[in-house]
């Protein structure tokens, strides 16, 4: 996707601060991170949503869901508490179009959310 910020970053022809990176998937840290840990695991493949899943991507979406629960414990954050979440769509306030979870811990996060 060429104008796709994340694929232009996973690409290099942007900067970004990586945390992790296998074969499947990337972590960066969240440019504008809402709590102490704020990190974004991304598939490499691009995908624009939720929406856009098939079960093809499944082995990959429990990929993510491990590797977000990798970073919390490898943080310290696995028993305090952290929140793993897919923003879709306008409501939800998704803003960049290519799938990526984000990992958030260190504050007590409320619920429900804004
Ligand atoms: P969402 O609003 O759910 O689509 O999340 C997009 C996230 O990407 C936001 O939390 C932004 O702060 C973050 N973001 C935007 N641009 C960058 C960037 N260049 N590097 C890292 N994170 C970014
Ligand atoms: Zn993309």
């Amino acid at each position: 996707m060429s104008d796709c910020l994340f694929c232009k970053i996973i690409a290099g022809e942007i900067p970004g601060t990586f945390v992790y990176q296998d074969d499947r998937l990337v972590v960066l840290k969240d440019i504008n991170p809402q709590a102490p840990l704020h990190v974004l695991v991304i598939p490499r493949k691009h995908i624009a949503s939720l929406n856009e899943l098939t079960a093809d991507d499944d082995a990959l979406v429990g990929s993510l869901f491990r590797r977000a629960a990798a970073l919390a414990r490898e943080h310290g954050y696995d028993q305090r508490g952290y929140r793993a979440v897919f923003n879709t769509n306008r409501e939800a306030g998704q803003t960049v179009f290519h799938l990526h979870l984000h990992v958030l811990a260190g504050r007590g996060l409320n619920w429900p959310p804004g």
